[in-house]
């Protein structure tokens, strides 16, 4: 293609509402334009990146036998309600009604589409397993669409759902999938992780999210750098660093003390000189309705996404200020659990065997000195508790813990029997009875793995795309157009290029060169064939996007070469 010809509006300054070196760039490469929040239009360029993405996943599903369909994104209410998440999806799901005043939705995901054409269809165990797959526009009301592509209202996805007769087939199609994916990540040259995950709204057992390491990413996962183990900070289980016994000896009992104006764990910490190990910090959570006391340490964090698990919460709030006033008589900064029978006590494992302890008293301005769990007041345990940097690993017992920010690009779960069940899909197994197929989930995002792979691989110049994402290969660049034996072995290039297969772009814009050569790294081309002087030379400048390495090659060769490098 000639550049000339070709629509790449690049802007030579960083735009303003763009924090992420991501987004910056997508913007000033001319790759998108927003058009409203977290809803953007793909260029030229950003189609034909995203094209080469979706291809490689393509072959990718094809490989492991998925069927590719295309399914709608408008969505009856009547779906959803089946499966239950008509409600459970919240703001988030975006709704509308056509003219007969009949709900529908945009779909986020495809779970209820997918299994009400199973359950239509599939009658025997013979035609099982079944893989399906699209590569297909989701909506999402996100709270907070950000960071460019990264998080946005409406975005591609590769969906796929397999149907298995047994748990022991929903292994293998899991399987293919995470081998799948590994392929899919490594050839859009992506470093990724794949880390245990929480299954959140789809339901199910099992988990995995591919991660790639990123300062602009929005998830922390916890890796022990012993033994390999790697979560998402969501599930991750860890032990915690030790911590001494406020009073490691002694047999006390519960002693009330005056804290006056004293709230925080901090602030108690500063006024008894005693660590933040030493307290224990009381919450209270309202889950589907009902008051839930939660204790941690002191310095420790409650994740909330383990005890909306342990809780089998639908949906979870922090009390308000008046309604705990209205249970414990005191406010949120001096309160404890000794005397509480009103609401569920869960404490977090960590508070298992300590002694001593400081609490608030359920009374303003006063806390208790020497609470021991289990003496002083009964309470199950469960791990509540948020991993952080320096716990041990629980997998090896071993390594200590870090923790790394991470961009989600793709998500396989194992979904159970939740739709199959609740949609009533059936299938007569070989004895001709009536048995439920157990399903799984996976997801891509199209436009993630762009983003990622632009954090990934960028400098000071623009991005610095692989070549099998990339939207061109090679760019050949005449340094003066006027020159006509440089116009013309360009054209020679460029057409031995395309001879090759090369994705190759002819720039053959009246442009002084160091704009020409600012443009091609900006946008991210890999290549780049420069014809100059050294023509009377016989030779042609070959530039490598990545490094900026560059070699003197003969005219003839130019083409071969970047093939040869291209593919390597
Ligand atoms: P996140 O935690 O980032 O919101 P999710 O868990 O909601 O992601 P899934 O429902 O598993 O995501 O969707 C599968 C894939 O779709 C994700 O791994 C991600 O690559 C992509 N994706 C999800 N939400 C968005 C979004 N708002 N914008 C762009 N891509 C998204
Ligand atoms: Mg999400």
């Amino acid at each position: 293609m000639l550049w000339s010809k070709l629509f790449i509006p690049t802007l030579r300054e960083p735009p303003a509402e763009a924090e992420v070196v991501s987004h910056k760039l997508l913007l000033r490469a001319g790759y998108i334009r927003q058009v409203a929040s977290g809803v953007y239009s793909h260029l030229f360029l950003s189609q034909r990146a995203l094209l080469k993405i979706s291809k490689i996943v393509r072959e990718e599903m094809d490989a492991i036998g998925a069927q590719e369909m295309l399914l709608p994104a408008l969505n009856p209410a009547e779906l959803w309600q089946e499966s239950g998440r008509w409600d459970v999806m919240g703001d988030d799901m975006f709704r509308l009604k056509d003219r007969w005043e009949r709900d529908l939705c945009l779909a986020m995901t495809h779970e209820e589409v997918m299994t009400s054409i199973a359950r239509g269809e599939l009658r025997s165990y013979k035609q099982l397993p079944q893989i399906w797959y699209q590569i297909q526009t989701k909506f999402r009301d996100e709270m907070r669409p950000k960071s460019g592509l990264m998080r946005v209202r409406q975005f591609i996805m590769k969906d796929s759902y397999s149907f298995d007769l047994a748990p022991e087939g929903l292994d293998i199609s899991y399987q293919k999938h995470y081998d799948a994916y590994c392929k899919i990540f490594s050839r859009c040259g992506l470093s990724y992780l794949a880390v245990q995950a929480h299954s959140g709204a789809m339901g199910g057992n099992e988990s995995t999210e591919f991660m790639v390491a990123s300062a602009a990413g929005e998830d922390f996962v916890a890796v022990c750098p012993e033994c390999g183990y790697a979560a998402n900070l969501e599930k991750a289980v860890s032990t915690a660093k030790p911590a001494a016994l406020p009073d490691p000896e002694g047999n006390l009992v519960p002693e009330e003390f005056h804290t006056p104006g004293y709230k925080t764990i901090a602030e108690i910490s500063g006024f008894t000189k005693l660590p933040e190990t030493s307290q224990i910090k009381s919450l209270v959570m309202v889950v589907d309705g009902k008051p839930v006391l939660v204790l941690v340490r002191g310095d420790h964090q409650l994740s909330a996404t383990k005890f909306s698990s342990v809780m089998q919460a639908r949906e979870i709030r922090p009390a308000q200020p008046a309604e705990i006033r209205e249970w414990f008589g005191a406010e949120a900064g001096s309160l404890g659990p000794i005397g509480v029978t009103n609401m569920t006590v869960i404490a977090d494992s960590a508070l298992e065997g300590r002694r001593n302890m400081i609490a608030g008293a359920n009374k303003d301005d006063y806390h208790l000195r020497n609470v021991t769990p289990g003496r002083d007041f009964q309470t199950r345990f469960a791990d509540l508790r948020q991993s952080e940097a320096g716990d041990t690993c629980r997998n090896c017992g071993k390594g200590i813990l870090e923790l790394k920010k991470t961009i989600e690009v793709g998500h396989i779960f194992k979904l159970g029997y939740k739709y199959s069940e609740s949609m009533g899909l059936r299938v007569l197994n070989a004895a001709g009875e009536e048995v439920t197929p157990i399903m799984g989930c996976y997801g891509i995002g199209i436009e993630r793995i762009l983003s990622a792979a632009i954090e990934e691989h960028n400098d000071k110049d623009g991005m610095a795309l692989p070549v099998s994402i990339a939207p061109f290969t090679v760019v050949v660049t005449p340094v003066n157009i006027a020159d006509a034996a440089q116009k013309q072995a360009a054209q020679e290039i460029y057409d031995s290029c395309l001879a090759l297969g090369l994705d190759a772009l002819l720039d053959d814009r009246d442009e002084r060169p160091g704009v020409k050569f600012k443009d091609a790294d900006l946008i991210g081309i890999p290549y780049r064939i420069t014809v100059g002087k050294k023509l009377t030379d016989g030779l042609v400048e070959l530039v490598q996007r990545r490094g900026k390495t560059s070699s003197d090659v003969p005219v003839a060769e130019a083409a071969l070469a970047v093939k040869k490098a291209a593919s390597a």
